[in-house]
């Protein structure tokens, strides 16, 4: 049984149709209505699970007025699933601004986990998962995307992106160009399908694969890429010898600071400095 009046956000596969939960698969079934970015698509993901319920759009062009609508018919206690093409919906997909109205108009949102290609790629790319950055879809015109690459210069965590067929070698060669072609990258294309790849390298190394056959450049692509690492050679041998020692009895975080302090560094590059050891 459901509450009346809810908003249900429901992560869908990315690929494979296998990848839905047994509760999505009842929500989309028991909800009033569905609202989807492609109802055609959507529909075939309802007809393959025999799910009846029946489909309405909502998508960049009519969010703003469809919200409104749809805000009617929540507050008048109908049951509501948001779904979008693959995976989560509002992660570079529609739907932030109907759920932040709901929210504002007092109306409950629950969600329910699945799908993400960000998530998917990122646990199996074999790049540092502590901390890292989602940057959606790297801005089309050049000055903005250069712009954005560049602030990977001095970022730690790795960066998660997603791109397009049409632009995965350029985005590649511009990585290259403002970060060098040393920087550490993955590419995961064509997750949870059939020819599911997870290439990784230099960034040099990324772009010859791509450009060794035009297959490699085919399909849907989370571009993953390093952070920068801390210039060890910066940090004199001593230093890095005490931090070593302190690691072993204190935690990281007082062990850098411990260490900073004492060879006048900076405790952040230490803290990466031990991370990596
Ligand atoms: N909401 C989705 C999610 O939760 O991942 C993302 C939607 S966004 C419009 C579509 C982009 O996600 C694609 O261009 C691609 O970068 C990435 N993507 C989606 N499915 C993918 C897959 N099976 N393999 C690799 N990347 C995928």
């Amino acid at each position: 049984m459901i509450e009346s009046g809810t908003l249900f956000i429901v992560a869908t596969p990315i690929g494979n149709l296998e990848d839905i939960t047994h509760r999505a698969l009842r929500i989309l079934g028991e909800v009033d209505l569905v609202a989807a970015e492609d109802t055609r698509h959507s529909q075939k993901l309802l007809q393959h699970y025999s799910i009846a319920t029946r489909l309405i759009s909502l998508h960049d062009h009519n969010e703003a007025q469809r919200s409104k609508q749809l805000i009617e018919k929540l507050t008048q206690g109908e049951n509501i699933a948001l779904i979008s093409d693959a995976g989560t919906p509002l992660i570079s997909d529609p739907g932030y601004g109907f759920v932040n109205q709901c929210r504002m108009a007092g109306i409950k949102v629950v969600p329910l986990p699945g799908p993400c290609a960000a998530i998917t790629a990122l646990c199996a790319a074999g790049l540092a998962t502590d901390k890292f950055k989602f940057e959606g879809f790297l801005p089309v015109k050049a000055m903005a995307k250069q712009q954005a690459l560049q602030k990977l210069l001095v970022e730690t965590m790795t960066t998660v992106f997603y791109e397009s067929p049409r632009r995965v070698v350029d985005t590649v060669k511009q990585v290259i160009t403002e970060l060098g072609s040393e920087r550490e990258m993955v590419l995961a294309k064509e997750l949870t399908k059939t020819f599911e790849t997870f290439h990784s390298g230099t960034a040099q190394a990324c772009l010859n694969w791509l450009e060794a056959d035009t297959n490699h450049q085919r399909g849907e692509f989370v571009l993953m890429v390093a952070g920068e690492k801390p210039n060890q050679s910066e940090v004199p041998a001593e230093a890095i010898n005490l931090l070593k020692l302190l690691m072993n009895e204190l935690p990281l975080k007082k062990a850098s600071a411990i260490t900073a302090e004492q060879f006048g560094l900076k405790k952040n590059q230490l803290y990466q400095l031990g991370l990596e050891l």
